[in-house]
């Protein structure tokens, strides 16, 4: 496993696998690698073809009030991990230089449609742009032939899906499940956050979905009235919601309360200094 940190060893790198006939595999993270992270980059690897990680905290993603400067930057120990994990074949850690030539501010930007100023973004304006913005780049600079995101971040998932059929880009993407501690908890980087009390209230945020979800098999239509309970059990808990909604799992449209519809359940909770996010298919 090489570190690399240039665009241009990055793009000889992948040229020479190319050139060999392999396939490339691209998982994208902001590094403080879990289980999750690790669970990607092993699926990754499953397929007979090289596999690159990247680690950028990527500034143009995080709001002015959010954690971009406390974010938890671990390279080492990140290195270690993957290191041991023996998948990956190279890492590409960039710095804000490489990825922003002429500075964030300055920056050319991607504007997602609506759906980014839904769910998680209504709280985060922005956000899925910096992600848009950020993915773009990376795929330009790796150019791989797969690109695999997590679950976990489904409505990141969706809109990158869509970002890559509207603009047409050549890479197919792939989705690896959600990784969980034993108690339900989805892995994050974000979960270093919690103190101990609150690390023990955290699995309601996915404890009440799973109920949502089991509402929703029962054949309950009364989406408002479910979701209400399920905001009111994370409440219960601790945690404060931001939002649990019943979203159509192909765009992430409403759902309705059609019998054949594929449906995803989705929340987002505050927890002391983290947000917490969570979601289940049906
Ligand atoms: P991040 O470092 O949080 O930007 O995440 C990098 C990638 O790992 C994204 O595609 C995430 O969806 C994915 N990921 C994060 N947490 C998990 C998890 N618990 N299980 C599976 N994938 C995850």
């Amino acid at each position: 496993m090489r570190t690399i940190g240039a665009i241009g060893e990055m793009r000889a790198a992948v040229a020479e696998w190319r050139a060999g006939g392999e396939r490339v595999a691209f998982v994208p993270t902001m590094g403080n690698l879990h289980a999750g992270h690790l669970s990607l980059a092993a699926l990754a690897a499953t397929a007979p073809q090289r596999v690159v990680m990247s680690i950028f905290v990527n500034p143009a993603q995080f709001g002015p009030s959010e954690d971009f400067a406390a974010y938890p930057r671990t390279l080492a120990a990140d290195e270690a991990l993957i290191a041991a994990a023996g998948n990956v074949d190279l890492l590409f850690v960039p710095t804000a230089a490489e990825i922003y030539p002429f500075g964030v501010e300055r920056a050319v930007r991607l504007q997602l449609p609506s759906l980014a100023s839904e769910l998680c973004g209504a709280t985060r304006p922005g956000h899925f742009d910096g992600v848009a913005t950020v993915v773009c780049r990376l795929l330009n600079i790796v150019a791989p032939d797969l690109l695999y995101l997590g679950q976990k971040d489904y409505q990141q998932f969706v809109l990158m899906q869509l970002m890559i059929a509207d603009l047409a880009l050549p890479v197919e993407l792939r989705m690896g499940p959600t990784h969980r501690e034993s108690d339900g908890l989805a892995m994050s980087s974000r979960n270093r956050y919690l103190d101990a009390a609150q690390r023990r209230q955290a699995p309601a945020l996915h404890g009440a979905l799973e109920r949502l979800r089991t509402r929703l098999r029962d054949g309950v239509v009364d989406f408002a009235g479910i979701t209400a309970e399920a905001r009111a059990e994370i409440e219960r808990a601790g945690l404060k919601p931001d939002y649990v909604e019943v979203r159509r799992r192909a765009d992430l449209g409403y759902a309705t309360s059609g019998r054949d519809e594929e449906r995803v359940v989705l929340g987002a909770a505050w927890l002391g200094r983290a947000r917490l996010i969570d979601n289940l298919f049906l």
